[in-house]
């Protein structure tokens, strides 16, 4: 799917925080990944260079709230296509759709504007990272509420071991991640 070499480049220049943001979480800090400016191309390259070519270029990137924001913003700039948030509950200022998830404990939920996305938009949906899959499906709900069709599923990282980029896959989203931590 990926060349290791850039994967084990990719994986260490993210900072791995125990207990964080709370005990038993081993939060995958992506900040350092963005610091260096060699570091930052390599990335964004990584994207760019799958989908710029036809048969995958999207109409449009949309980024998760909010580390999303920064990758998908940029990758939309580079391929020379648009970008739309989407954003947690109560952030975007004109009429939204919303699609609640659950969470570990409790649920949340996402917004986006009613004109983000016409009906026949082929999206990107990125993110930082995919674990459980439920922020990455709640992104795809709302595009496709407003008749958009989301060509793929984009992270830097994903966790495996929680099985959110397989159900995602399971529900027939194609999925493409840059590193992978067991
Ligand atoms: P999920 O909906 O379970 O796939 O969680 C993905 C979302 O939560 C992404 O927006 C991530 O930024 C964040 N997230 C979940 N787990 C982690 C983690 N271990 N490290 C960093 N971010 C995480």
């Amino acid at each position: 799917m990926h060349d290791l070499g850039i994967q084990d480049f990719l994986r260490h220049h993210i900072r791995t925080v125990p207990d964080w943001p709370a005990p038993g979480v081993q939060f995958r800090d992506i900040t350092p990944l963005l610091q260096e400016p060699q570091v930052f191309r390599v990335l964004i390259d990584a994207f760019v260079h799958r989908y710029m070519g036809r048969a995958l270029r999207p109409d449009l990137v949309a980024g998760l709230d909010a580390r999303g924001f920064i990758i998908g913003a940029v990758v939309a700039y580079a391929l020379g296509v648009g970008f739309v948030p989407i954003r947690k509950k109560g952030r975007l200022p004109f009429t939204t759709v919303a699609q609640t998830y659950e969470l570990e404990y409790g649920s949340a939920t996402m917004e986006l504007h009613t004109d983000a996305v016409q009906a026949g938009d082929r999206v990107l949906l990125i993110d930082d990272l995919i674990a459980t899959g439920g922020t990455m499906m709640a992104g795809r709900k709302l595009l496709e509420k407003l008749g958009a069709v989301v060509t793929e599923g984009a992270a830097i990282v994903d966790l495996p071991a929680l099985g959110g980029s397989q159900r995602l896959r399971d529900t027939g989203l194609p999925v493409f991640t840059l590193v992978d931590f067991k």
